[in-house]
């Protein structure tokens, strides 16, 4: 049985790995951090079932018993070529290096790092937020302004770092519009008397059951919608955050005062994914790697032996992540 490294142990890496493994396959699953599932590590619940992001943890770390995988924490893959009969070569940053015949590329994404919209006051306001930090607010049941208090007011501000010309990001990130409406009832229920506005541009609910949570954001929890975008935010002398927008639906300039301005950053090719795709040649558009073709060839990528799964190849949710990581295994299964 051929054998198979997989680079990146976030869910669609440990999926692939799981399948895999569970068919006999030896597989060996590299991860630059010290731990597996990095990214959900840190979440509250997740959409659309609000279902514990620990279970999911749980359950994809028990994935990872399998006797067929060994892992390789703290091992961060740098340099990745074929040669020839001895399949791939991978390198990591110690100089090791590993040789497989298959490959995965399982290494997902970056959030947007939102220092990079100045006027928005990420890291010069604390009363400036990321959608990471307030889901870790959520979870740990801290959700608080700058000043240690309990918000009265949370406002939330989509496509940060998405669809923005400015950032160079002209794609959707495609999960923070429910992220949002996720984490505007999570703060409700934590905070009822607080008061909770979303800034959209237009609402992506494209998921099953996304539209009913929206709805139920405002009939059951009160939250409000406002078509616009922030164009500025301010600090006050009270440790709040002004900001400047324009409502588009009413026509008219507003300004509002908020104890939390939250920022859903989008999705980014990772330095992982930009390097070693790159490095492969399967590089894309916007960093991320490409795959041979979206209907048919999704995992593919027209070198043998090499298959993509997962975020390094667009902004995918969770759920997606997972699918795609066993599509990859049964595409190496099939190959
Ligand atoms: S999912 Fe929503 S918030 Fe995110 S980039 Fe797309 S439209 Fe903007």
């Amino acid at each position: 049985m051929k054998t198979v490294s997989i680079i990146g142990a976030g869910p669609a890496g440990i999926e692939a790995a799981y399948v895999l493994a569970k068919q006999g396959v030896a597989v060996s699953l590299f991860e630059k951090s010290s731990s597996p599932l990095k990214n959900i590590a840190d979440k509250a619940f997740l959409f659309p079932n609000f279902a514990a992001a620990t279970d999911i943890v749980e359950q994809m770390n028990r994935k990872l018993l399998n006797a067929n995988i060994t892992q390789h924490l703290d091992t961060d893959i740098v340099g990745l070529v074929h040669e020839g009969e001895q399949g791939w070569k991978l390198t990591d940053n110690r100089g090791n290096s590993y040789y497989s015949d298959n490959v995965v590329l399982a290494t997902g994404y970056t959030p947007f790092d939102a220092h990079r919209k100045e006027e928005l006051g990420y890291g010069i306001y604390n009363g400036v937020v990321t959608s990471l930090e307030m889901e870790k607010m959520i979870r740990y049941n801290q959700i608080v302004n700058s000043m240690g208090e309990k918000p009265k007011r949370v406002v939330f501000l989509q496509c940060v770092g998405s669809r923005d010309e400015k950032s160079g990001n002209h794609y959707c990130s495609k999960v923070c519009c429910v992220t949002a409406v996720k984490q505007a009832i999570e703060i409700k229920k934590q905070l009822p008397d607080a008061e909770a506005y979303i800034f959209y541009m237009d609402l992506r609910m494209w998921g099953q059951h996304f539209e009913e949570m929206y709805r139920q954001s405002q009939q059951d929890y009160g939250v409000r919608y406002v078509r616009g975008r922030i164009s500025e935010a301010s600090g006050t002398f009270d440790g709040r955050v002004q900001i400047k927008a324009e409502d588009t639906l009413m026509g008219l300039p507003l300004k509002m005062t908020t104890d939390l301005l939250v920022l859903m950053v989008g999705m980014e090719a990772s330095e992982g994914t930009r390097c070693l795709a790159k490095a492969a040649g399967i590089c894309g558009e916007y960093g991320f790697a490409q795959s041979t073709d979206p209907h048919l060839g999704d995992n593919l990528t027209g070198q043998q032996g090499l298959y993509v799964c997962g975020a390094c190849k667009r902004p995918m949710s969770i759920n997606d992540v997972v699918n795609d990581g066993r599509a990859a295994a049964f595409a190496i299964l099939e190959g």
